[in-house]
C-alpha cells in the first residue's frame, strides 16, 4: 500500500482544508481559555468525523480505520485538543458499543454519538492505578435489577461535557482481571459526581477530570458484554485507540514540521536563510524521515484492523514511534525557531506541549515496549 486511494486522498483534503480555515486560526485561543470547542466538535460531527468507521446503519459514516487514521492526523494538525475528544468518542465510545454492545445498548449509545449528536468518554484508569489497569479499585455490587458503582475514575477526557460512559468495574473482586466488567453509564445520573477540571500542560481545550461513583445505580441492561469480559474489552478497545493516538501525535508532528519549514525560508542568520544552513537541514531530514516512517506505520496498522486480524503489535508500534516522532520533532521545532519558538506568538509551544501526552495515555511508551517486546 503505497498510495491512497480515491476515497482516503478526498477525505484526506476535505479534513486538511477544514483543519487549516477552521480549527489552526482558534486553536492557540482556545488553548489560552481552556475553552470545550463545542462549535468545532458539532462541525466534526456533521462531516462524518465523530463516528468514522461505525457502519451508517448505526449511525456512523461507514468508512475504513485507514480513513479515520487519516482524520485523525489531519484534524490534531490543526488542533490537537479537537483531535483526543474526536478520538475518544471514535475509538473508546463508540467502537466497544459497536463490537460489544446489545441492540438495545447500540440503539441508545451508538447513533447519537456517532453522528456527534452526543459526546462519550471512557473511564478506565483509576488515581491508584494507570498502567496496571486490573488493579481497578472501582465497584459493581449486584441489587435487584442492576448494579452498584462505588469507586472513583481518573483523568477521563470529555469528562465534563460527555452524555455517556464506559465504566470498568469489578464485579468478582476473586476473579482478579477476569472479575472485572464494563458499563454504559448514562451522564449525568445520580451518584456520580464529576471532580475538578485538571489543569494541564497541552491539550487544554479538552476536559480532564474524575468521575466518582457513589451507590450509583446502573440498569442490567447496561452491562457491555459479559460480566468478567471488561478487561478483554478496555485492552481490545486501546488496541484500536493507539491508532487513533497515532494519527493524533503524527498530525502534531507534522504541524511542527511545516512550522519550522516555512520558518527556516524566512528566518536570516548571517546574511542567509537558515533553511540554507546544514545544521538545520539536517534537523529537518530527520524530522521528515521519523514522520513518514510512523505514518507508515499507523497506516499499516489501521489497515490491518480493517482486514480484522490481529494488530494488537503494530497498534503498540504506531503509537510509540509516532508519539515519540511528535515530541522529537516539536523539540526540534522549537530549535529552529530559537527564542521565538519558546513564546506563546508563535505555535511551536503549543506543539511542544501537546506533543508530551501522547507518550502517556492509551498506554506509556514503556507499556508501549512491554506489548510489543511480548510479540517479538
Ligand atoms: C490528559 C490525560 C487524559 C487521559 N484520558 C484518559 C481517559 O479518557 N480514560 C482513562 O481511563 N484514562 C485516561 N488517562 C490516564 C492515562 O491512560 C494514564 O495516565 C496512563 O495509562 C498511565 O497511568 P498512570 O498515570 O497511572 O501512571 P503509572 O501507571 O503509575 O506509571 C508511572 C510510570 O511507571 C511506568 N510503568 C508502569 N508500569 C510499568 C511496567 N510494567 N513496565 C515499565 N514501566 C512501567 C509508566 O510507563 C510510567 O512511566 C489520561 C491521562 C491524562 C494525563
Amino acid at each position: 500500500m503505497f498510495e491512497l486511494s480515491e476515497t482516503h486522498e478526498l477525505l484526506r483534503k476535505t479534513c486538511r482544508d477544514f483543519a487549516t480555515n477552521k480549527l489552526k486560526p482558534i486553536a492557540a485561543q482556545l488553548d489560552r481559555e481552556h475553552r470545550y470547542p463545542a462549535e468545532q466538535v458539532k462541525a466534526l460531527g456533521e462531516l462524518g468525523l465523530m463516528g468514522v468507521f461505525v457502519p451508517d446503519a448505526d449511525g456512523g459514516a461507514g468508512l475504513d480505520v485507514l480513513s479515520y487514521a487519516i482524520a485523525m492526523e489531519e484534524i490534531s494538525r490543526g488542533c490537537a485538543s479537537c483531535g483526543v475528544i474526536m478520538s475518544v468518542n471514535n475509538s473508546l465510545f463508540c467502537d466497544p458499543i459497536q463490537k460489544f454492545g446489545s441492540a438495545d445498548l447500540k440503539k441508545r449509545f451508538l447513533g447519537p454519538y456517532a453522528s456527534g449528536q452526543k459526546l462519550g468518554c471512557f473511564a478506565l484508569s483509576e488515581p491508584g492505578n494507570g498502567s496496571d489497569a486490573a488493579a481497578a479499585k472501582t465497584t459493581a455490587t449486584q441489587t435487584s435489577n442492576g448494579y452498584a458503582l462505588n469507586g472513583t475514575k481518573a483523568w477521563i477526557t470529555n469528562g465534563y461535557e460527555a452524555n455517556a460512559a464506559i465504566v470498568f468495574a469489578t464485579t468478582d473482586a476473586s476473579a482478579g482481571h477476569k472479575g472485572i466488567s464494563a458499563f454504559a453509564v448514562p451522564m449525568p445520573t445520580p451518584g456520580l459526581s464529576l471532580g475538578k477540571k485538571e489543569e494541564k500542560l497541552g491539550i487544554r481545550a479538552s476536559s480532564t477530570c474524575n468521575l466518582i461513583f457513589e451507590d450509583c445505580h446502573i440498569p442490567r441492561e447496561n452491562l457491555l458484554g459479559e460480566e468478567g469480559q471488561g478487561f478483554k474489552i478496555a485492552m481490545s478497545t486501546l488496541d484500536g485507540g493507539r491508532i487513533g493516538i497515532a494519527g493524533q501525535a503524527l498530525g502534531i508532528a507534522q504541524a511542527a514540521f511545516e512550522e519550522a519549514i516555512a520558518y527556516s525560508k524566512e528566518r536570516q542568520a548571517f546574511g542567509k536563510p537558515i533553511a540554507k544552513l546544514q545544521a538545520i537541514q539536517n534537523k529537518l531530514a530527520d524530522m521528515a524521515v521519523k514522520i513518514e516512517s510512523a505514518r507508515l506505520l499507523t497506516w499499516k496498522a489501521a489497515w490491518l484492523k480493517d482486514q480484522h486480524v490481529k494488530f494488537t503489535k503494530e497498534a503498540a508500534m504506531a503509537k510509540l514511534a509516532a508519539s515519540e516522532t511528535a515530541t522529537f520533532v516539536a523539540h526540534q521545532a522549537m530549535q529552529i525557531f530559537g527564542g521565538n519558538g519558546y513564546v506563546t506568538e508563535f505555535p511551536v509551544e503549543r506543539h511542544y506541549r501537546d506533543a508530551r501526552i501522547t507518550e502517556i495515555y492509551e498506554g506509556t511508551s514503556e507499556i508501549q515496549r512491554l506489548v510489543i517486546a511480548a510479540h517479538v
